[in-house]
C-alpha cells in the first residue's frame, strides 16, 4: 500500500443492480417502470434552448420545486429536490443524523442505508425484523440518533399503515424520523398528512418509479420548513446547483401530468396481482407486496439456481447472496408480456 493510501477515505460501496447492455433482454431487476414516462417529458425537452445550458440553472429549482408543492398542496418551503432519492436520503442522513446513539432501521431494508451511515460514520443499529419479514414499530423505541424506514419496505414490498408510522414519528420527538417512500404510489397510502402534525418527519418521494424517470434523476422530501432548511444548508454547503436545466423543467412538466402516472400504476398493479397468482401456482410464497416488485421464495428449488437459469433465458432479476434473503429472488412487475415470459421461463426451468 503506498503512504498515502493511509489517509484515503475507505468506502464499501452499494452495488446497485445490472444495467446489462445487450438488446432484448427483459429487464426485472431494478425496479424500473415498464411504461414509458408522461408525454409532457417530450414537451418540456422539445421547449428547453440548448444556448441556455451555457448558463447555471436555478440554484433552488424554483420552478420544480413549487410544481410539487401545488401537486402535494404543502408549501414551497416544505419541499426539498436532489438527484434522485438517493441524493435526497444522502443529504438528509449527513443532516439529521448527527449524533453519538445509533440510527436505526431494519435489518432488512434498503440496502444504501447503511453505506451511507458508514461513509458519513454514523453509528447504526439494524433490527431485525419479524419472523414474517414485518417490521414492529414497537422496536423503535429505543434511544436512538435517528431512524429511517423504507415503506413499502425494500425488498419485501411489505406496507405498514399510517398508525404504525404515527407511532414511531410520536415515539421519537427527540430524533428526526425518514420514512423513503420510493414505491408508494403503487398501493400504499403515504403519511404525507403527518408532517403538519410533526415537526420531526421527513417523508422521501422520487420520479424515478411511478414516473417512470429513473433516467432523469429527481428525488424530492416534504416536511416541516426548519426541517427543509437544515438540508437545504447541507445541501449549499456541498454543490450549489444539483438538478440539471433539463431535469428541473421535465420534473416540473411531468408533476403536473398525475394523471398520467396513476394510470401507469394502476396498470402494474393489476400486472402484479396476476404475477403473484402465476408464481404461486408454480410453487412460490412471498409476503403481499404493495411496491413494483415481488420477493418470492420458492418452496423446492435454490433462488441462486432460479437466477442464473434465468439470467441464462435473458431474464434479469435480483438476487443477493445474504443471510436471511438468500432463499429470495426480487422480481420487478413489468408488462404483462415481460411477467409471461417471466411465468414461461420459470415452468420450463422447474419441470
Ligand atoms: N429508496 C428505495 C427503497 C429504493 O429502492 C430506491 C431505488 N434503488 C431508492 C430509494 C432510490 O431511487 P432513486 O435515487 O432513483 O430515486
Amino acid at each position: 500500500m503506498a503512504e498515502w493510501e493511509n489517509k484515503v477515505r475507505k468506502a464499501v460501496p452499494y452495488t446497485p443492480g445490472e444495467q446489462p447492455k445487450e438488446k432484448e433482454i427483459t429487464k426485472l431487476n431494478t425496479n424500473e417502470n415498464p411504461y414509458p414516462p408522461s408525454p409532457a417529458v417530450k414537451e418540456a425537452l422539445e421547449e428547453l434552448n440548448y444556448r441556455d445550458m451555457r448558463l447555471y440553472p436555478a440554484p433552488d429549482a424554483a420552478e420544480l420545486v413549487s410544481a410539487i408543492a401545488a401537486e402535494y398542496k404543502v408549501k414551497p418551503e416544505s419541499v426539498f429536490v436532489g438527484v434522485g432519492s438517493d441524493d435526497v436520503l444522502s443529504v438528509a442522513f449527513q443532516t439529521f443524523f448527527n449524533s453519538d446513539k445509533p440510527v436505526l432501521f431494519p435489518e432488512i431494508t434498503y440496502s444504501f442505508y447503511d453505506v451511507w451511515a458508514d461513509i458519513y460514520k454514523i453509528p447504526y443499529e439494524a433490527i431485525p425484523l419479524n419472523n414474517d419479514l414485518t417490521i414492529d414499530p414497537e422496536d423503535y423505541t429505543l434511544e436512538n440518533g435517528g431512524i429511517v424506514i423504507a415503506n413499502p419496505n425494500a425488498p419485501t414490498g411489505i406496507f405498514m399503515g399510517m398508525d404504525a408510522i404515527e407511532s414511531i414519528v410520536k415515539a421519537n420527538p427527540g430524533s428526526v424520523v425518514i420514512i423513503d417512500e420510493a414505491y408508494i404510489d403503487f398501493g400504499g397510502e403515504s403519511c404525507l398528512p403527518l408532517i403538519k402534525k410533526y415537526d420531526n418527519l421527513l417523508v422521501v418521494q422520487t420520479f424515478s418509479k411511478s414516473r417512470s424517470l429513473a433516467g432523469m434523476r429527481i428525488g424530492f422530501a416534504m416536511g416541516n420548513a426548519a426541517l427543509i432548511k437544515y438540508m437545504n444548508d447541507v445541501k449549499f454547503s456541498v454543490n450549489s446547483y444539483t438538478m440539471s436545466r433539463a431535469a428541473i423543467a421535465v420534473g416540473a412538466a411531468v408533476v403536473k401530468d398525475s394523471e398520467y402516472y396513476k394510470g401507469t400504476c394502476a396498470k402494474i398493479i393489476k400486472t402484479r396481482e396476476h404475477a403473484k397468482n402465476a408464481l404461486t401456482r408454480l410453487g412460490f410464497e412471498f409476503p403481499d407486496s404493495k411496491a413494483n416488485f415481488i420477493f418470492a421464495k420458492h418452496s423446492t428449488v435454490e433462488a441462486k439456481k432460479l437466477f442464473e437459469e434465468l439470467k441464462k433465458r435473458k431474464i434479469y432479476v435480483r438476487y443477493w447472496d445474504k443471510p436471511i434473503i438468500r432463499d429470495y429472488l426480487r422480481i420487478t412487475v413489468g408488462t404483462s408480456t415481460d411477467m409471461q415470459k417471466l411465468t414461461d421461463a420459470l415452468t420450463d426451468i422447474l419441470k
